[in-house]
Order: structure tokens, then sequence, then C-alpha cells
């Protein structure tokens, strides 16, 4: 004997009733199907109850009931059956509508009435698929005994069970039985509370010594979270039942918690099952796991609508039978009590509740306490609202040391604040309670960070399109296959933004279409609104990627980071700002836990500031730095000729996407003094770019004008450029734009070298920086290679934003 149970989304749909048909006929021993309302239909019932009784109509909720069950049937008989079955129904409709007239009446609608009501739905259900498969139907309510906790009853199991094996011991094939539904010794109908009908199911499994309980529903089996929060869930193999249990208990729906009691106590295991998907393998719940022995965590709920309350003060300290008047108030008033945590110090207790109780709650400890509070020794009662308690699960967590540190690690560095913490001794679960608002995020961070999710997810905010910004997208798309491939990393676009639009989604951008997203976006760039948005947004792994050269974008970079979201920048202003920003942005991100790159600042994908890094933490020390740090001039020096002038030079290193948008950043030499700085700062220096000396190649005239007047006019330098190269190539010589950085001192100029110095050869627009060192000392370390460029600036950001994922 199997007890297969079906719910509201199983029974919902004609299409769905017919695969409940294939799955019945499939099983080679006797069945007793158990049935929910079909879907939505409990919540009509009691939407139009509460109507009903503050004075509605209640008409239009009746005659869509009518309809569904009519058109259900309509869908599964024809002729002759169809006409029995809506003969069978149609008093179902009368007595409703009688019902539904009383509480018109009198405006009042009992917990009795109420219980009386949702329970057509099973009854209707149960009766359309009774007559589908051709099985007997069984009254549940009359097998089903409780007291009269009317809206979730408690069931007699004794008599139950008895009652159960009297009227099943002789049923052959397939028997249905509505779920849900139950009553009381003295005949009154009552429920088993929302959700009840997998307990109903349970109940029939343990009276009859059922082989198996399958409880067939709309997902794969239990879901490592709510799929419907966590798009990445899946399911879980198998689940011991106190695991199982403990899921339920805090919010994974799947199960009615009191499910697993009656079926744990007789060893029968449980199967959740898929009925749009029947060949899925579901999960297995039973005494031990088959699977995922090696995981501490199986799995993830949540619950929301959680108000917290705490009762606090100095004379709670050491003083007995405070915790026991609390919550003996609290089951008179019989509230649920979620969660329930105690400072170790005694003088605090916090304990969680639904939201609709909170009030009640808080009464009652006011009145129960009246003269502790009118003393002083209990100062005060605060109340928390929306709150959402999330919980993990697992048996093997208690084998596994530094779970919670891990946990709250992860959860704090993300931003998420906790505001209560629980622990059942049994260490089967940690629950923590957060703001609502910070719940997916919390669900999202947990879920990466203990392997449940089969990848990690880095958000992506990025600014700019340009030549940089529009080849990162394409690395991205290129790179992404592999990247999930091996390292389960998925970098997912959730923002962007050009000067002038910009365009978010939550779920994904695909980078194919951010052109004509942002082309046809109604939102205007502001990077206030841009940042406020990301912010708002609170995802898990937020990175803001910054591919401008703008100042004031440059601007944000404290607020986002203060909201623990990281940011890798090919911008260069933040870093190369006063020392004390740069300081503080650093800071602020090794505080929070986030990361602030910008290894594309200097020399665009060399590894020059990691290097710098490494050597750094393993203890060395820079003493010098020598360097050609702009691609832009080294090109433009590599490039004159006879032929090339330096105005054309100039402009051949503009469209060659090189030069920054204005090329006299470079030319002035203050992009390398930006550079220098850096390099000096990661170094450890204190510098500021007031601090280096700088001579200038080009007369400032060039510089005070606008930068249209500077094309117009840069090719009255040609011709001196053009003597002074004469004479170099006549001497062997070269010019190369260098940098230098020793004993706190710094100087940007243009020298000339000789064919033996390490710069003389630097091709096209590479860059070279020597470093001397403690360690690296008689030969200085080299670092050389293509120092500008969208693709290799582009890949240097790329490789920061895989090192925010600490893949
Ligand atoms: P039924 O009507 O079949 O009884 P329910 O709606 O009661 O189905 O329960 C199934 C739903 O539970 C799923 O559709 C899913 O949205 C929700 N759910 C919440 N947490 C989980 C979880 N951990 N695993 C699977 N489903 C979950
Ligand atoms: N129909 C009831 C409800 O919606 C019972 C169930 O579906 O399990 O709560
Ligand atoms: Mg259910």
């Amino acid at each position: 004997m199997k007890i297969l149970k079906f719910g509201g989304t199983s029974v919902g749909s004609h299409e769905n009733v017919r695969r409940i048909g294939e799955i019945v006929k499939g099983q080679n021993t006797p069945v007793i199907v158990v049935v929910s309302a079909l879907g939505g239909i409990t919540d009509t019932l009691l939407l139009t109850a509460r109507t009903t009784a503050e004075g509605g109509e209640f008409t239009t909720g009746l005659s869509a009931i009518r309809t569904r069950h009519e058109e259900m049937a309509g869908q599964l008989f024809a002729g002759e059956q169809l006409n029995r079955v809506l003969a069978k129904l149609h008093p179902y409709f009368e007595e409703l509508e009688k019902i539904f007239q009383g509480v018109s009446l009198i405006y009042e609608l009992t917990p009795k009435t109420l219980d009386k009501i949702v329970g057509f739905g099973e009854r209707m259900s149960s009766l359309l698929i009774s007559e589908f498969l051709d099985g007997e139907l069984i009254d549940s309510a009359a097998v089903i005994k409780t007291d009269e906790n009317f809206g979730r009853a408690y069931v007699d199991l004794d008599k139950t069970y008895r009652l159960i094996a009297e009227k099943c011991s002789s049923l052959k094939d397939v028997a249905v039985a509505p779920g849900f539904i139950s009553s009381s010794s003295n005949g009154v109908m009552t429920t088993l509370g929302r959700g009840g009908s997998d307990y109903t199911a349970a109940l029939f499994a343990a009276a009859l010594d059922a082989e198996k309980l399958e409880i067939w529903t709309d997902v794969d089996g239990f879901m490592t979270a709510d799929p419907r929060v966590i798009s990445k869930a899946y399911p879980i193999p198998s689940l011991t039942y106190s695991e199982a249990m403990e899921l339920s208990h805090f919010g994974a729906k799947v199960i009615y918690p009191p499910t697993i009691l009656p079926v744990y106590k007789k060893g029968i295991p449980v199967q959740i099952k898929n009925t749009m998907a029947p060949e899925a393998e579901g999960t297995l719940i039973g005494l031990e796991e088959a699977d995922w022995k090696d995981r501490p965590i199986k799995g993830i709920s949540s619950m929301s609508g959680i108000t917290l309350i705490t009762v606090q003060g100095l004379g709670m300290i050491g003083v007995t039978g405070i915790s026991s008047r609390i919550f003996g108030v609290l089951a008179q008033k019989e509230i649920n009590v979620i969660l329930i945590s105690q400072a170790s110090s005694e003088n605090s207790i916090s304990f969680a509740v639904d939201s609709g109780c909170a009030e009640v709650a808080k009464e009652g400890i006011e009145n129960e306490f009246a003269v502790e509070i009118a003393s002083g020794r209990i100062n005060k009662i605060t109340v928390e609202e929306n709150l959402s308690i999330v919980a993990i699960v697992g048996e093997h967590m208690k084998h596994s040391a530094g779970i919670a540190g891990k946990l709250f690690h992860t959860i704090g560095k993300n931003g998420i604040n906790v505001v209560a913490i629980a622990q059942g001794a049994s260490e089967q679960n940690i629950s923590w309670v957060v703001k609502h608002s910070d719940l997916r995020k919390t669900l999202n961070v947990v879920h990466e960070s203990f392997f449940l999710s089969p990848y990690i997810e880095l958000n992506i905010f990025l600014v700019g399109i340009g030549t940089v910004g529009r080849d990162l997208l394409k690395q991205i798309e290129r790179q992404q296959p592999r990247l999930m491939g091996e390292h389960r990393l998925k970098i997912k676009l959730a923002g962007v933004a050009n000067s002038r639009k910009m365009y978010f989604d939550r779920d994904g951008i695909q980078v194919s279409e951010v052109d004509n997203l942002l082309k046809s976006s109604e939102e205007k760039s502001n990077m206030s609104a841009f940042c406020q948005k990301m912010i708002d947004l609170n995802m898990f792994n937020s990175v803001f990627v910054d591919c401008t050269a703008n100042a004031e974008i440059a601007e944000h970079y404290f607020h986002i980071i203060d909201n623990f979201i990281s940011v890798v920048a090919a911008n260069k202003v933040a870093a190369s700002s006063s020392f004390e920003r740069y300081k503080k942005l650093k800071d602020t991100a090794s505080k929070k836990g986030v990361k602030f790159l910008f290894e594309t600042n200097v020399g665009a994908g060399l590894p020059l500031i990691s290097t710098i890094n490494d050597l750094q933490r393993s203890g060395d020390r820079i003493q010098r730095i020598e360097a050609v740090l702009s691609g832009t001039l080294n090109f433009i020096f590599n490039t004159l000729s006879e032929e090339i002038p330096l105005s054309q030079a100039i402009r051949m290193a503009k469209e060659q996407g090189f030069a920054e948008p204005d090329p006299r950043i470079d030319l002035s030499g203050i992009d390398v003094v930006r550079k220098l700085v850096i390099l000096a700062r990661e170094s450890g220096y204190e510098i500021e770019k007031e601090d280096v000396k700088m001579e200038s190649f080009i007369p400032q005239k060039y510089f005070d004008g606008s930068l249209d007047e500077f094309w117009e006019t840069i090719n009255e330098m040609d011709e001196e450029f053009e003597q002074r190269r004469k004479e170099l190539v006549a001497n062997n010589q070269r010019w190369r734009f260098v940098g230098k950085f020793e004993d706190g001192q710094a100087e940007v100029a243009l020298r000339v070298v000789d064919p033996d110095h390490p710069f003389f050869d630097l091709e096209g627009s590479n860059n070279i920086v020597l470093l001397t060192s403690e360690r690296y000392n008689e030969f200085p370390m080299q670092i050389k290679g293509y120092g500008a460029g969208a693709a290799v600036t582009a890949a240097g950001v790329f490789a920061d934003l895989i090192k925010v994922s600490n893949i």
C-alpha cells in the first residue's frame, strides 16, 4: 500500500489530472490518493467568506468556484459521466450558497463556520478525482478525528489510526480521499491547518503502515532553497526526517511540518515528486540520507512577516521564572513562537512571532509584567517589525566546526545586519533574523558561500561603454562558458550606463542587447541615481566597474564601497587624487570586506600593482621605481619620422585608442605623474601629485586653450621636433618619457636614452617598469609589455573582476 498526495497545482488543471492518471496507473500496489483543493480554491473560499462577513457580496466568489469545478468536469468527462459528476457537484454549490447567505445575514464568521467553508475545496476536488480515477471515495472527515481547535485542529491519533485502518483494510487498487478536512468527536467539521493535506496523507500512511508516502507537487523535490527566490536552487536528493522537519518548520512550504512526525514514528519513507516532471528523482526522506553525507548544510529556508519582541531589564538577571512567564502568556494566547534568543548576560530575551500576532503578544507581556515595568526592573519591551527568519539546516553541522563563524562572517561582509540569532541544541539548524529588505541577498549569500549553489554569481554594474568598456563586455561574453565550466563563476551584468542612458535588470542583461536596451531606456544617465539603484537592488557580490575617465564618477566610490560594493576602476582619478582620499577608499574597502581594485590605472593590463603588492606583503621593500608609463607618449616617440610629424603622431595615438579622451593629459605628463604616484603609494609611500617634479616638453599655451584650439595649432611644434629628432638619430639615441621615484623624490621628464639603457628598445606603445627593492637590488625587476590599448586594458579590468570573486 502506498499513499500518494497531490497538491493544488497537481489537481489544478485537466492536463495535470491526466498526468495523475498515468502516475496512479503505473503503481503496482494499492494506492490511496489524497488530494488538495484545486489550486487557489482554498484562498477563494477564505476570501469570499471574509468579505461576506464584512458585508460584501459572495456571488462573484461563489460563481468563480462553481465555474472552475464545472469547467474541470467538462474537460475531464463527457456524456453520461459528465452529467453524473455535475449532479454530484451541484449539492455542494447549493450548500455553500446557503452557508454564505447565513454569514451575510448575521455578519459573523466564526472559526467553526470558516472551517466548514474552506473544507469544501477538498470535498469537491476529491469527488472529481475519484470519478476520474474510478476509485472509491473515502470521507477523510469521518476518519480523521480532532479537537475543536478550528483552523488548525489537533488530531486524536489513536482514534484516527483505528478508524482509518477499519475503513481501509479491504481497499483494493485505488481509493481517493480529500486532504485537509477532519471532524471533532461531536461530528463538527474541522481542518488541519493551511497546507494540511500533506498531513492527511501522512496520517493515512501511518495508520496503514504504508510502504511509502509520496508527496506530488509542482517542484522537483525539496530544493536547497525556495526556488521562487533563488533561481539557482536545485533538488536535494535525500534528507533525514529531522532535516525535513527543520526546513519545513522554517518556511520550506513544500511539506507541511506536522506531516513528518507520523511517518517518522513508523519509519515510512517519504518521497517528494513533481507531477509535471515525474521522471525527476525528487527527494527521499528517511532515517538516514543516502546522498550528500559530506555536506554539513542541506538547505536554507526562510519565513517573512516576522516581528521580534525583546524584553529587557537589569532586574531580569538571575531571576528565575521570567522565561516561563513570558512563554506561558504566549501559550495562553495561542501564539506560536518561531525563534527564541537570550543574551548570555540574561538581561534580555528576544522572541520572533508572526507579525499578525505581535500586538496581542506585546500587550500580553505588558500585562504580565506590569509590576516589574512600573518598578523599572523591566525597562523596555521593544518591537521590531518587517523582519524575516532564515535558517540553515543539516544534520552534519554538529560534526563540522566553524559553520556559524563562516556564516556570520560572510553575512556581515555583505553588509547584512543580523538582528537575532538562535541555534537549537540539536545543532541541526542555525536560524537568524534579518530585515525583510535583506532577505533575498541573505539567501543568495548563504546559498553561494556554502556551495549549495552550482555556481557563484558576480553582479556587475558597468559605467562607460567606450573603447575599454565595450571590449570588456566582449571578453566577458567570450570567456563566460569557461569561467562557468572551470570555476563555477557566472558573470551577470545587472546594470549599465553610458553618458546618456542607464539600464538595470536584476536577472541579467544580455551583452548583445546592451546597445538596444540603453537606446530605448527611459532612464537618463545620472551617477547618483545609478549608485542608489545599485545599492537598492542589494545584490550579493556586486561590483561597480568604472570604465570612464570621469572625475565626477570617481566621487561616488566612497559611497559605493561604504555600501559593501566592490569597485574595479580603469578610471585613474580616485587612486591618484589626494593621498587622504586614496587611503580612505582603501581603508574603507578593507573594513567593509570588499575590494577596490585599479590594476589598469598603470600599465594597462601589465601586472604592476599586483606585483608590487605581492612584494610588499612578502616582506620586500620597494626602493626605487623607474618607468616608462605612457603608452601614448612612447607610441608617439616611436612613430615620429621624416614622414610623420608630431601633430600626426598624436592623432594616430588617438585613433588607435591609446590616448586619453583629451590627449593633452598624456602630452603634459600629467598622466604619467598620476601613474607614478599610484605606484609609489602602492609601494607604501605617502605622496601627492604636487610632490612630483614635472618637466613638460610642450609649451604651456597648448594646454591652456580648448581641445579644438589644441588640434588646430599643435602642428606649430612639428618643425622643432623634427629638428631635434634628426639630431637624436644621428647620435643613435632615443626619446623616452620617464618617471622616476627614489628616496621619496619623484620626477617625470622627457629623457634621451642610449642604446645600452633598458628603455632604449621599447617598441610601439609599450611600457616598462624597473623595480629596485631590497631583494631585487643589483638587478632590478623588469616588467615590460603593452601599456595601452582597449583589449589589454579591458583584460586587466576583467582580471580585477575575477579577483573580486575570489575564485
Ligand atoms: P502543493 O500545493 O503541492 O502542496 P505547495 O505550494 O504547498 O505545494 O509547496 C510547493 C511550493 O513550495 C513550491 O512551489 C515552492 O515555491 C515552495 N518552496 C518553498 N521552499 C521550498 C524548498 N526548499 N523546496 C521546494 N519548494 C519550496
Ligand atoms: N487546500 C488547503 C490549503 O490550501 C490544504 C492543502 O492544500 O494542503 O491550505
Ligand atoms: Mg502544500
